[in-house]
C-alpha cells in the first residue's frame, strides 16, 4: 500500500530513482508519495462507503506541508486542527475552514476568534473552561460557536504510553461520567451550538476492537443526547497505526529484513502486523451507523505514515570495543520518533550492494545527544561512507517535529508525481538560522 520499492537494484519512489534525486536535492531530504497519500485516503473512504454521511478530517498536525494538504483538499478531505497556525495553513492550501474541526487542550482566545471569524466546523472542547472561554469569545465576535466535547471513554488501546490518550489517566477530553454534566452546562451557554461528540483513543493503534469498544461505550450518551440536543455528528477520531517493522515488504520486495529490536514493549510497531482499513471499517461500521449521525474520522498516520521517507547519507564508520557505529548526516532534530516514543524505522539503502552480508551496527545522527540514534543492535546491509540510505515510514511525525537544534537548517520536503519530483520546501540555509534574532544594542 506504498510506492517505494526496489527496480534492478535501485529504490524508487513512484518512477523516480531515490538515489539520483538525493544527488540533485541533497541529503538529508524527505520525500513524500503523492500516489501513496491519495491511495491510502481513497482506500479508507472508499472501506467507510457504507457508512453514507461521513467526513474525512486528516489530522494535518502528522504532516503539515502545504502540497500535501492540497492533494487531500483536492480529494475532498477535511482537517483536524490543532492551532491556528494549522487553520491558517489549511486556508492556504485551499481548505476550507467548515470542514475543519479544531481538537486540542490548550486553545487561546485569539485561535478561538479567529477560528470562528473562518467559520471552523466544530471546537473540539477539552475541558468545562475552555467551555466557557469559547462562549465568551463568541460573544464577544457576535457569533455563535459549534462546539462538540471531547469525551473519554476510559479505553485501553495497545501503543506506547506518550501516544494513548483515551485512559482516563491522560490528559485529553472529559470524562464519561462528567460528559451529560458538561453537556447540559453547554446548552445553557447562549453563544454556544452543540454539534457533535468527538472521541480519539491514542494513535498507532493496530487493532480494531478497541476502537469499536470505544463507541460502543459511548452509544448510549450519544444517543442520550441525539434526542436532548439534537447531534449532528460523531467523530471517533484518528489512530490507526501503519506498519513500521518489514515496512518495504508491506509494499513490494525486500530483499532483506532487518531483525527485531532489543526487547520493547511497542508491541505496536513489530513486524509485519498491520491494520488494513477494510479491517477497521468492518469493526466500527456497525456500532457507529446504528448512531444514525455524520462519521467523522480524523487520520494522521495512517494517510501519511508510509507515504513518506527521509533520505540520508553515511558520512563516517566507527568502533569501539562492544560497538560498530555508522555515522549519518541525518539527526535527531530532522527525524525525533526514535528518540522521543523509541519509534522504529527500516533503514534501506538507496543501491542494493550485491552481497547480503549483514552486519550489526548502531546507525547514529550527528546531533551531540546520546538520544541521537536511528537503530541500535540492528543487523543492516554493510554501509560505507558515502552510501544514500532510506529511513522508511518517516511521512508522519517526521518533518513536523524537526527543529534546528544544534544549528541545523531545517530539511528540504519533496513530493514525488509519477516521474515528476517537485521541492515542496527548500532547505533552509544558515542564514535562516539567524532570522528574527537581534544582538542587545
Ligand atoms: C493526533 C490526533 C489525531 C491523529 O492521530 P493519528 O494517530 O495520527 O491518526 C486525531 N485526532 C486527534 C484529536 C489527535 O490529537
Amino acid at each position: 500500500m506504498h510506492s517505494f520499492r526496489y527496480v534492478d537494484g535501485s529504490l524508487k519512489c513512484e518512477g523516480v530513482d531515490l538515489e539520483t534525486l538525493a544527488a540533485e536535492v541533497g541529503t538529508p531530504a524527505y520525500v513524500y508519495s503523492a500516489e501513496t497519500i491519495r491511495g491510502n485516503y481513497r482506500r479508507l473512504d472508499e472501506a467507510l462507503a457504507p457508512l453514507g454521511d461521513r467526513m474525512i478530517c486528516y489530522a494535518m498536525k502528522a504532516n503539515g506541508n502545504l502540497s500535501v494538504l492540497n492533494l487531500l483538499a483536492k480529494e475532498g478531505a477535511g482537517f483536524d486542527i490543532v492551532s491556528g497556525g494549522e487553520l491558517f495553513k489549511v486556508l492556504k492550501a485551499g481548505g476550507r475552514a467548515d470542514r475543519c474541526t479544531f481538537a486540542g487542550v490548550g486553545k487561546t482566545a485569539a485561535e478561538i476568534d479567529y477560528a470562528l471569524r473562518q467559520g471552523i466546523y466544530s471546537f473540539n472542547v477539552e475541558s468545562e473552561e475552555e467551555l466557557e472561554m469559547i462562549n465568551e469569545v463568541a460573544g464577544r465576535a457576535g457569533l455563535v460557536a459549534p462546539i462538540a466535547i471531547r469525551v473519554n471513554p476510559d479505553v485501553d488501546a495497545p501503543t506506547h504510553k506518550y501516544i494513548s490518550t483515551g485512559k482516563s489517566k491522560n490528559k485529553f477530553g472529559i470524562g464519561l461520567d462528567r460528559a451529560a454534566a458538561v453537556y447540559e452546562r453547554a446548552a445553557s451557554l447562549p453563544n454556544l451550538k452543540i454539534r457533535g461528540l468527538q472521541t480519539h483513543i491514542g494513535s498507532q493503534i493496530l487493532k480494531a476492537p478497541p476502537f469499536a469498544e470505544a463507541v460502543r461505550k459511548l452509544t448510549p450518551l450519544v444517543m442520550e443526547l441525539k434526542s436532548k440536543y439534537g447531534l449532528e455528528f460523531f467523530s471517533v477520531g484518528g489512530g490507526v497505526g501503519i506498519v513500521y517493522r518489514g515496512a518495504l515488504s508491506s509494499g513490494d520486495a525486500a530483499w532483506w529484513k532487518g531483525s527485531a529490536e532489543g526487547s520493547d514493549d511497542i508491541n505496536s510497531e513489530k513486524e509485519g502486523e498491520r491494520l488494513a482499513p477494510e479491517t477497521y471499517a468492518a469493526e466500527v461500521i456497525e456500532p457507529l451507523k446504528a448512531l444514525g449521525l455524520r462519521i467523522l474520522f480524523e487520520p494522521g498516520r495512517f494517510i501519511v505514515g508510509n507515504a513518506g521517507v527521509l533520505l540520508s547519507t553515511v558520512l563516517y564508520r566507527k568502533s569501539t570495543p562492544t560497538k560498530n557505529f555508522v555515522i549519518v548526516d541525518a539527526g535527531m532534530n530532522d527525524l525525533i520518533r526514535p528518540a522521543l516514543y523509541e519509534g522504529y524505522h527500516e533503514i534501506e539503502p538507496l543501491k542494493q550492494c550485491s552481497s547480503t552480508v549483514l552486519e550489526k551496527v548502531d546507525v547514529v545522527g550527528p546531533v551531540c545527544e546520546s538520544g541521537d540514534f536511528f537503530a541500535q543492535d540492528r543487523e543492516v546491509p554493510v554501509l560505507a561512507p558515502g552510501d544514500r540510505i532510506a529511513l522508511m515510514s518517516s511521512g508522519a511525525y517526521g518533518f513536523v517535529m524537526a527543529s534546528t537544534y544544534n544549528a541545523r537548517p531545517l530539511l528540504p520536503e519533496v513530493l514525488v508525481e509519477g516521474e515528476k519530483a517537485t521541492v515542496v520546501r527548500t532547505r533552509q540555509t544558515w542564514n535562516d538560522l539567524i532570522v528574527g534574532e537581534r544582538l542587545p544594542t
